[in-house]
């Protein structure tokens, strides 16, 4: 799994014929680039029918310069207004609230409540959060501990409203905590016609391979940079028809261009994987749920009365080689565009 050196080094020179094709306002040749093609088939090999959404999604795509451009095919993320979605349980005890675009999930732990992620702001915490618990039989006078995956707007924004609601301690990565006065998501949001947003003050601070225990439930924090400088990539027990089950959630999703961050969100990968197959994880979930196939898993219903979000250890191998593959096709593009002299290495 893990390799020392990356492939897209070696192949770098043999992008120079090529890059005389790829223009840059030209996607397709850099989409034709060898080790491009190579990284993105196999992806899709990987994938097969069942994950060919993660392999054909935003993730094996190039990565765009700035969030509006790299998410302007989902729908609801350039809406303020975006109305709520129809709340799940995705397993006995955890449940979906939010939009399509962005939502949190609200783990029930019999000792309270832990929320990850806040949505954008008060609004939305009084008009889809909190109408969202009602509806699954949650109080948010429970709510123990509020979990912020990173520092964009679409995750911390409603925090701070919560806080002051419910005295729920808001924990995040400490490298987080300390990007967030220069998080990028915050200048877009606000030109983007949200309503102001609160930043949260500075409460619980997370550290890599922290647990957190309430309940009949643990939450694992694996510290995975890459999307931010302090993604957090919680390994959860949630309950299934009575039984523990461990599944995982990635918590940062798109990828960036230069090869800084790309390099750590691979190392960040790389590490996850492995303290997810230890874990023995057999789900994969997200906050940006559609990303990660979460609606339509939910959709299916279940199978033989399997859950439809248990997707095996094998399924988590191979989304893991899925993103894998996705991030060396785009390590591959950034070799390209720098050796072409066509980008920098800015975000
Ligand atoms: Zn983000």
């Amino acid at each position: 799994m893990k390799r020392t050196c990356h492939p897209a080094l070696f192949l770098a020179p043999l992008f120079l014929p090529w890059l005389a094709m790829a223009e840059e306002d030209d996607p397709g040749a850099l989409e034709a680039l060898p080790a491009v093609a190579f990284h993105v088939q196999q992806a899709r090999d990987i994938a097969g029918d069942d994950f060919r959404f993660l392999a054909d999604g935003l993730l094996c795509r190039p990565a765009a310069n700035t969030i509006p451009e790299a998410i302007r095919t989902v729908p609801g993320f350039l809406v303020p207004d975006a109305p709520g979605i129809e709340p799940f349980a995705a397993f006995d005890n955890l449940y979906y609230i939010g939009m399509y675009a962005w939502g949190t999930f609200v783990l029930d732990t019999g000792e309270g409540l832990i929320l990850f992620d806040s949505l954008t702001n008060e609004g939305q915490v009084n008009e889809i959060l909190l109408p969202g618990m009602a509806e699954m039989g949650l109080d948010p006078n429970d709510l123990k501990y509020l979990v912020i995956t990173h520092a964009h707007v679409d995750h911390y924004g409603g925090a701070q409203y919560l806080k002051e609601q419910y005295g729920v301690p808001i924990m995040m990565s400490v490298a987080d905590w300390d990007a967030l006065s220069d998080d990028i998501s915050y200048p877009w949001f606000v030109r983007t016609g949200y309503p102001p947003v609160v930043q949260p003050e500075r409460d619980v601070e997370v550290e890599d391979g922290d647990v957190l225990r309430l309940g009949n439930a643990s939450v694992t924090f694996v510290l995975t940079p890459g999307h931010t400088p302090g993604t957090l990539s919680p390994i959860i027990e949630v309950q299934d028809q009575g039984e523990t089950r461990t599944v995982a959630m990635w918590g940062g999703q798109a990828l960036h261009e230069d090869l800084a961050t790309l390099s750590q969100m691979h190392n960040s990968l790389h590490k996850f994987w492995s303290l997810g197959r230890e874990r023995g994880v057999e789900g994969l979930i997200s906050t940006h749920a559609w990303f990660v196939g979460n609606f339509e898993q939910h959709a299916r219903g279940r199978v033989d009365g399997r859950n439809p979000l248990l997707i095996g250890q094998d399924g988590f191998e191979r989304m893991m080689g899925i993103y894998d593959t996705c991030i060396d096709a785009q390590f591959a593009r950034s070799h390209a565009k720098l050796s072409s002299g066509a980008a920098g290495a800015a975000d």
